[in-house]
């Protein structure tokens, strides 16, 4: 796949749900909002989406593979009719990218009709699934976030609020949720906060969650709030209720990669602007590793904020040298060695009369396998600059995430396996410097409560030994990542 060629950490997935008071006369605009809610959170999946619409009595959905633009049309959108809708947009990573593990998951219970979408990882999903399976109920897919319904459906609780809490104390890992009953709405986070989730006023008087508050932006939401972590928002005809129905954890552990990568950068989490962290992440970069250039570059999209950051940090002059075409989307051609040379190019040209004769500042969120960087130096290099001197605004990315991110596996990491300077001397670039943990810390603002697992090797969770051995030849732990 195209795809693989280029080595950047991959998106997890994007949630949104929408409820809408009884005086809204549209009966589709649920769909539709989750529809423009799903659209801003495109950048988190884009290999699957799926909208559920209940109506009060019972479920509709459309599925499909693909980006939002070619799953959903006028004719399937406007057949959810309904004022509660979920929406879920997916990245998976191998093969299981089948229709069957597309969310929202939507069951028949002994209380009703129930559908879920989730963002994150459940580390101990094996042991869960092993414990479903032998009380007899069947799985349809091989994602963990059908385990997290069913385990839901099966809570002891005289209602929806006290049997998700009950679940809940059996789950370790990565969830942000939005859950729904035929009349209810409810959104929760896991007591670690991996993953972000937040929930607000529609301008209608309804309500909407979703993973990042960009979706908020879109629908028109002023007012806002985060849920929390272990925190259980519940949304319904009465208003909205929230309380916490799992104790946090001691430490939380927000994902440092939301802030680095994943987030666009127009969002706010953890009471920070992604925009403003990567532009300090940009500026730390250039204290603790300036070098003397004419330009400074960032690699579209993500890592424009940190180079603009290094540059007003540094005084050099930011440039436009580096274009990338937004539209290569996810292709399933397998690429032969011509392909192979051509594809850095599918998605990336460069500008030679901003950077010949130049001496130049290449600014990157991240390297994970380390091919794209090799290949962004050479394009550079062939545009006539005279130096590229690489910069990385986070530290070296050692160690494989369980908690939702596909990283790769421990081998395939390059800084699992070469040093700064050996990896410096792979991509080509005259020098190279990662961002120092201290400085990535400082940047964000906070010394503690956040995950940093991917660069220190220390889990937040409980890792199983069986999930790391096989997470490690898979890439994915043998269960999707969503
Ligand atoms: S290991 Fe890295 S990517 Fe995974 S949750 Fe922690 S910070 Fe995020």
């Amino acid at each position: 796949m195209i795809e693989l060629l280029f080595d950047q950490p991959h998106e997890e997935c994007g949630i949104v749900g929408i409820y809408l008071p009884q005086s809204i006369a549209s009966l589709t605009q649920a769909a539709e909002f989750s529809l423009f809610g799903l659209i801003a959170l495109q950048h988190r999946g884009q290999e699957a989406a799926g909208i559920a619409v209940s109506d009060g009595k019972e479920f509709s959905y459309f599925k499909g593979q693909g980006l939002l633009s070619q799953v959903f049309d006028n004719n399937n959108l406007h057949k959810l009719t309904g004022r509660l809708a979920l929406g879920h947009t997916r990245y998976s990573t191998t093969g299981a990218s089948s229709t069957r593990n597309i969310q929202p998951y939507i069951i028949e219970t002994a209380h009703g009709p129930l559908a879920l979408a989730h963002n994150g990882n459940i580390t101990n999903a094996e042991q869960l699934r092993q414990r479903l399976l032998q009380k007899g109920i069947g799985l349809t897919s091989s994602s963990d976030s059908e385990i997290l319904l069913m385990q839901v459906a099966g809570a002891t609780g005289q209602n929806w609020v006290e049997r998700i809490a009950n679940a809940m104390t059996e789950w370790q890992g990565a969830y942000s949720l939005v859950i729904s009953s035929r009349s209810a709405l409810y959104a929760l986070r896991d007591p670690w906060g991996f993953r972000p989730l937040s929930v607000g006023k529609l301008p209608n008087g309804g309500y909407v969650v979703a993973s990042e508050t960009c979706a908020l932006d879109m629908l028109g939401v002023s007012e806002w709030s985060e849920v929390a972590p272990g925190e259980l928002v519940r949304i319904s005809q009465h208003g909205i209720t929230r309380q916490s129905v799992c104790p946090p954890a001691s430490t939380s552990a927000l994902c440092t990669f939301e802030q680095i990568y994943f987030s666009r950068s127009d969002s706010i989490w953890d009471g920070r602007s992604i925009n403003a962290v990567r532009e300090r992440f940009g500026a730390q970069l250039f204290k603790e590793a300036p070098v003397a250039a004419d330009v400074v570059l960032g690699v579209p999209a993500t890592s424009i904020p940190a180079a603009i950051g290094y540059a007003h940090a540094s005084g050099i002059p930011y440039t436009s040298g580096l274009i990338r075409n937004n539209y290569i989307g996810r292709s399933f051609i397998q690429p032969s060695d011509e392909l192979r040379k051509i594809a850095i190019k599918l998605k990336f040209n460069v500008l030679p009369s901003s950077l010949a004769g130049k001496r130049v500042i290449l600014v990157d969120d991240s390297i994970v396998r380390g091919n794209t960087s090799k290949a962004l130096v050479q394009l550079i290099r062939e545009a006539g600059a005279a130096e590229v001197h690489l910069r990385i605004a986070c530290p070296p990315i050692q160690h494989p995430c369980f908690m939702g991110v596909d990283m790769g596996a421990a081998d395939e990491l390059i800084s699992h396996k070469l040093s700064p300077a050996e990896i410096c001397q792979f991509v080509g670039a005259d020098s190279l410097c990662f961002l120092s943990m201290a400085g990535m810390m400082s940047a964000i603002g906070s010394t503690n409560g956040y995950c940093n697992a991917c660069f220190t090797g220390q889990y937040p969770v409980a890792i199983p030994q069986n999930g790391k051995d096989r997470f490690e030849q898979t890439g994915i732990g043998g269960l999707e990542d969503d």
